[in-house]
């Protein structure tokens, strides 16, 4: 892996988490997406399982009934944050380098999420 970077803030922005690295990117990574890449193990064995086409949701998405927001981020260590979910999950322990690498990428914190995509490949510098 690569030189670790650190995250020198970090704070919510909408259904999301916007992080500022020391090498001067930000990446922002919606509630949802976090949520999905949760690295414990029990998530993990649920996403290795093939889909079952007769349960659409799991009965944790049929119980929650607000969108999925981390409650809590605890640092552990030098390297990584658990994350306590409001859906009661606290397990998922993320790693700065997986936080880093979740982060959809932006050079401006002000601008609209929308057209970034594009922007970006354009940019250089
Ligand atoms: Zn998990």
């Amino acid at each position: 892996m690569a030189k670790a970077c650190k995250p020198l803030a970090l704070r919510r922005e909408g259904e999301g988490l916007l992080i500022e690295w020391d090498d001067g990117t930000r990446g922002y990574i919606p509630f949802a997406k976090l949520r999905q890449a949760c690295p414990c193990a029990s998530c993990a064995e649920e996403r290795a399982k093939p889909p079952n086409p007769f349960r659409i949701l799991s009965s944790r998405e049929l119980a929650q009934t607000e969108p999925i927001r981390p409650k809590a981020m605890v640092p552990r260590g030098f390297y990584a944050y658990q994350i306590v979910w409001n859906d009661g999950h606290d397990t998922g322990i993320y790693t700065l380098e997986q936080l880093y690498q979740l982060g959809e990428k932006r050079e401006d914190s002000d601008r609209q999420p929308d057209n970034t995509d594009r922007a970006a490949t354009r940019e250089t510098g």
